[in-house]
C-alpha cells in the first residue's frame, strides 16, 4: 500500500508538471511579442518581413486586417543582420513570411524550406528581379510596385476572404508609387549634375531610373570598407569633377564620407537607403515615401 500511494503521488507530480508545461508552451501565435489586447480571433494573418521596406509595403497592403512584424530592429543596419535562434523560433509560428532573397537576407533563404515544412507562406519578393548581386531594388519605385504587387499576391494567398480590402490598398500604394516616380522625373529633369558619391552602393536601381551616376565609396553593403588607395582615387575624381556634396547614412559609420568631404571641402548630405528606419523616425510617422522624398530633396540640392 505504501508504494502504491508513492507512485499515486508521482503521478499527480508529473501530471502537476505537465500541465505546467503545456500552459507555458500555449502562448499562442508571436510568442512573448505584444500586440496589445487582440484577441486570436481577430488576427486573420501574422506577417513576418525581413526589413523595413518589405514591411513597410505589406503594412500598406494589409492594413488593419492582418499583423505585419518586422524582423530587423528600427535602428540596425540590415546588410549584416541576422536573427537569434529565439527569434526563428517565435516567427516560425507565423502565417507568412516574406524575405527579399540574397545578398540581402542571406538567412532567410536558408531558413525558408524549414518555414514552408512548417505551413507558412513563403514569398521571396525580389525573385529575378536583382542585378549583378544588387539588392537595392526597392529604391526603385517601379521596382517597388512589382515587390507590392508579389507581398499582396502572398497576403491574399494566406486571407482570400480580405481580398477586396487587400486589393483597393495595392491600388492606393500603386498610386502612391507612380507619384513618387513622377517626382523623381520631375525633380531631376533639369539637374546640371549626374554624379552622386554615396556611402555605400544603394542607388544602382535608382540611378539608372533616373539618370545619374553612382559613385560608391564603400562596395555593396557598407561593411565592405575602401582600401586607403580607393579612397584616395575617390578624393582626386572628386576633385576632377568639382562635386560639391558627398552623402552619408544614418545607420552606417558617416567616417569615408567624412574624410573624402573634409579632404576636398565638399558639404555632407544625408541619403537614406530606407533599408531600416530609426525608432525616432518610426514614432514621428515617417515611412518608405518621407525618406525617399527627402532623399529627393537632397539629391537636388546636391546635383543642381
Ligand atoms: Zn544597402
Amino acid at each position: 500500500m505504501r508504494i502504491i500511494g508513492k507512485l499515486k503521488a508521482i503521478i499527480i507530480i508529473i501530471i502537476g508538471i505537465s500541465m505546467v508545461v503545456s500552459t507555458v508552451g500555449c502562448q499562442g501565435k508571436g510568442g512573448n511579442i505584444s500586440v496589445g489586447d487582440l484577441d486570436d480571433e481577430d488576427i486573420k494573418v501574422w506577417v513576418y518581413t525581413t526589413f523595413y521596406p518589405i514591411y513597410d509595403f505589406a503594412k500598406k497592403i494589409g492594413g488593419d486586417k492582418l499583423i505585419v512584424e518586422n524582423i530587423v530592429p528600427p535602428g540596425v543596419e540590415p546588410h549584416d543582420f541576422e536573427p537569434s535562434p529565439k527569434q526563428i523560433a517565435i516567427f516560425s509560428d507565423a502565417d507568412v513570411f516574406i524575405y527579399l532573397g540574397e545578398p540581402m537576407d542571406p538567412w532567410a533563404e536558408k531558413i525558408s524550406g524549414d518555414l514552408e515544412a512548417r505551413g507558412l507562406k513563403v514569398l521571396k519578393a525580389g525573385e529575378g528581379l536583382m542585378e549583378n548581386d544588387d539588392p537595392h531594388i526597392w529604391l526603385d519605385p517601379i521596382i517597388a510596385k512589382e515587390l507590392s504587387k508579389r507581398i499582396f499576391q502572398t497576403i491574399v494567398g494566406a486571407d482570400e476572404d480580405n481580398r477586396e480590402f487587400y486589393e483597393g490598398n495595392l491600388a492606393s500604394l500603386n498610386e502612391e508609387f507612380d507619384e513618387l516616380d513622377r517626382e523623381f522625373k520631375d525633380g531631376l529633369a533639369d539637374i546640371t549634375r549626374k554624379d552622386v558619391v554615396m556611402a555605400h552602393a544603394a542607388v544602382g536601381y535608382l540611378a539608372k531610373r533616373y539618370g545619374l551616376n553612382q559613385i560608391p565609396i564603400t562596395g555593396l553593403s557598407p561593411q565592405e570598407e575602401p582600401s586607403p588607395r580607393k579612397m584616395a582615387e575617390l578624393v582626386e575624381l572628386v576633385r576632377e569633377r568639382d562635386i560639391k556634396y558627398i552623402f552619408f547614412e544614418e545607420l552606417a559609420s558617416p567616417k569615408f564620407s567624412e574624410t573624402i568631404a573634409s579632404e576636398v571641402g565638399a558639404d555632407l548630405l544625408v541619403f537614406n537607403p530606407v533599408g531600416g528606419l530609426t525608432l525616432e523616425q518610426i514614432r514621428s510617422g515617417e515611412d518608405y515615401f518621407s525618406m525617399m522624398r527627402r532623399n529627393l530633396e537632397n539629391l537636388k540640392t546636391a546635383l543642381e
